[in-house]
C-alpha cells in the first residue's frame, strides 16, 4: 500500500499493529454476522474426468459477498474464521448446503474444503454422518479434501479422524500437494483415496524440468497405491495435454470452467451432450 507525500513521491505504509487487528476483529465481526443471516453462498467447480472429458465431480468453494465492500477471498478469510471460533459453523454451512443442493445432481462426487480445526472438534464426525443423512447424499460421492499440515503436526490424531470418516462412508483427499513439503508417503500411511496436485505445480511445468520429473513420480506411485489423482489449476491446453500424459485421472481448472452456481452446474449435467470444451 502506497501513500502520497507531499512532494509526490509514494512511500511505502505499513498499516500498524492495532490497525491490522482492528481490521480482523472487524472482519470476524461480520462474518459472524453473516453466518447469522445465512449470507454465505457456495459455488462449484467442475472436474472432469481426463480420458472421457465428461464432468465425473465438483469441488464446493465457498463464496463471502460482504456487506458493501464485495467478495472476500476465502484465504482470506477462512484463517480469520478459524482464530475466531467459527470455522466450524462455515464448514456446517457448506457440507449442509453442498449436499443439499448435489441431491439433485446425479453420478457425480462433491468435493468439500475441510479446516483441520473442524477436525479437532468430537463432534465433527457426527455432524457430518447427521447432515449425510439428512441430506440424501451418499457418503461415497463425497470426499472431503485436507492438506497436510494437521498430518504433519498431530499424525496419531489425524489417522484416528480419518478412519472415523471413512468407517462413515466418506472419502478423503490430500489436498494441495506440491505445495508445500508434501511427501507422497502420507498416501499409504493415512490410506487416503485420492491425491490433488495443487496449481503451483501445475503452472510449474514447462518452466522448471523438475516439476514434470516429480508430477511423473507421484502419479506412478499414487497409481500403484491404485489412488487416483486430480490436477488443479488448469489453465491452459498445454497443461491439461501434459498432465494427461503424465496419466493424471481428473482434470480442473479455469481451462475447464470457473466455479459456477449450483443452477449452472445442474444445466451442464442435463444437457447430456455436454463435455470439456477440447474432448
Ligand atoms: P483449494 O481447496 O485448493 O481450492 C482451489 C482454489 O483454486 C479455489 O480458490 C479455486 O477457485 C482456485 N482455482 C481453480 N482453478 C484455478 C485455475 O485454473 N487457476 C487459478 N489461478 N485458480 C484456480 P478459492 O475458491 O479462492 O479458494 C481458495 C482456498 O480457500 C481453497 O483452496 C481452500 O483451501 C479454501 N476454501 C475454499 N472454500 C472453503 C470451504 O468451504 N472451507 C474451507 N475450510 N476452506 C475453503
Ligand atoms: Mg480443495
Ligand atoms: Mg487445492
Ligand atoms: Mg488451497
Amino acid at each position: 500500500r502506497a501513500k502520497a507525500t507531499r512532494s509526490g513521491r509514494a512511500v511505502f505504509y505499513q498499516p500498524s499493529m492495532d490497525e491490522d487487528r482492528e481490521a480482523r476483529v472487524n472482519m470476524a465481526n461480520d462474518l459472524r454476522l453473516a453466518l447469522d443471516k445465512d449470507a454465505l453462498t457456495v459455488v462449484y467447480q467442475p472436474i472432469f474426468d481426463a480420458h472421457t472429458r465428461m464432468m465425473c465431480g465438483v469441488e464446493a468453494l465457498v463464496r463471502w459477498n460482504r456487506a458493501g465492500q464485495g467478495f472476500v477471498a476465502p484465504d482470506i478469510f477462512i484463517p480469520i474464521a478459524e482464530d475466531n471460533g467459527l470455522i466450524g459453523r462455515i464448514g456446517e454451512f457448506v457440507m449442509r448446503h453442498a449436499l443439499t443442493e448435489a441431491a439433485k445432481w446425479p453420478r457425480i462426487s462433491v468435493a468439500i474444503n475441510i479446516s483441520p480445526l473442524q477436525l479437532h472438534d468430537a463432534s465433527f464426525v457426527g455432524s457430518a454422518a447427521a447432515i449425510i443423512d439428512a441430506c440424501g447424499f451418499p457418503a461415497d460421492r463425497v470426499i472431503l479434501e485436507l492438506t497436510e499440515g494437521f498430518f504433519v503436526r498431530n499424525p496419531d490424531r489425524a489417522k484416528h479422524s480419518m478412519a472415523q470418516l471413512q468407517r462413515n462412508g466418506f472419502r478423503i483427499a490430500l489436498d494441495d500437494f506440491g505445495s508445500g513439503f508434501s511427501s507422497v508417503g502420507y498416501l499409504r500411511e493415512f490410506g487416503f483415496d485420492r491425491l490433488k496436485i495443487d496449481r503451483s505445480l501445475v503452472h510449474a511445468l514447462g518452466k522448471t524440468e523438475k516439476a514434470g520429473d516429480l508430477l511423473k513420480a507421484t502419479v506412478a506411485l499414487a497409481s500403484s497405491f491404485d489412488i487416483p489423482v486430480t490436477a488443479e489449476g488448469i489453465e491452459t491446453l498445454a497443461q491439461a495435454d501434459y498432465v494427461s500424459e503424465c496419466g493424471c485421472d481428473e482434470l480442473q481448472g479455469f481451462f475447464f470452467s470457473r466455479p459456477v452456481s449450483g443452477e449452472e452446474i445442474s444445466r451442464m449435467l442435463a444437457d447430456t451432450g455436454w463435455t470439456a470444451s477440447v474432448a
